[in-house]
């Protein structure tokens, strides 16, 4: 029996580092594909984690447009395209919300599905190198030297350092950066895939999540695509029944006709306290 319906079909990564490496295991295995990514598509131009060039707009956006740019120059039906945004948690700065984004995309049959990851991540730090003296304590917050590190110029608009490894290639970066003029030099951690193998792990994670629901169809419709998660609140109230704020279950949901499959439901009823009428 065959793996999926693209048992064997060529699957393009629209993706400039080498993101088909990080997810060729589990694309393979749940679907059968093979994974290969145009060594110099230029995604760099829908924003950088370095920040010289800003993301100009959504990440679903971003999405999009990647796989629109690889169709421009590759002709296969078939693609797959991430994105990614790290940013540091509000109150605990030495952790970071980190969010990743998958397409499928089939044009040839119109199949169209977007998975999405969200987790917290203590191997994402940013900030500004306002002395020297700070330097060390900076980097070890950055992950180095087990992770690369950028430098970049925050006041200035010269070019970022990526992908620095070694103590040397960081102070020459500094220095060269000082020498130019830069007064607020910013240093964090390189999220590139390539360089990054806990980012690279979330995505494979993702890539097999998104693999999974390409491959299942509705057991009621039938449409492939099957398995988004999907919560439900409104706990009835113990004393009066109406509907709370309260989770009340968790679902596998169909997009097209609504068939859920339910995989958690709450015993019981909601505590008044949560209810909107009791406790207005
Ligand atoms: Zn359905
Ligand atoms: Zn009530």
């Amino acid at each position: 029996m065959s793996l999926s319906r693209y048992d064997g079909r060529l699957v393009i990564v629209a993706s400039r580092h080498d993101k088909a490496a990080a997810i060729t295991r589990p694309m393979a295995k749940l679907l059968g594909v093979r994974l290969w990514s145009p060594p110099d598509l230029d995604t760099d131009q829908f924003g950088t984690f370095s920040g010289d060039v800003a993301r100009p707009g959504t990440p679903v956006e971003m999405l999009h447009a990647k796989i629109a740019l690889c169709r421009s120059v590759l002709p296969n039906p078939i693609m797959v395209a991430s994105e990614g945004s790290y940013a540091q948690h509000p109150l605990f700065r030495c952790v970071a919300l980190a969010h990743e984004w998958m397409i499928w995309d089939d044009a040839a049959n119109g199949f169209q599905l977007i998975e999405h990851k969200a987790a917290i991540t203590p191997h994402y730090y940013a900030a500004m190198l306002e002395n020297v003296a700070e330097l060390e304590l900076l980097l070890q917050r950055c992950g180095w030297p087990k992770l690369a590190v950028t430098v970049h110029p925050a006041d200035l608009n010269l070019p970022s350092y990526k992908g620095l490894q070694t103590g040397a290639d960081i102070q020459a970066a500094i220095e060269t950066l000082q020498a130019a003029g830069a007064k607020k030099i910013q240093i964090a951690t390189d999220m590139r895939a390539n360089l990054h193998p806990y980012r690279q792990r979330t995505i494979r994670h993702l890539a097999a999540k998104l693999a999974r629901r390409v491959r299942t169809a509705c057991p009621q419709c039938h449409q492939f695509g099957f398995g988004q998660r999907h919560t439900e609140s409104g706990l009835e109230c113990a004393d009066c029944r109406t509907p709370s704020n309260q989770l009340k279950a968790i679902c596998r949901r169909c997009e097209f006709c609504d068939y859920r499959k339910y995989t958690w439901r709450a015993a019981g009823q909601a505590d008044p306290f949560y209810c909107p009428y009791c406790n207005p």
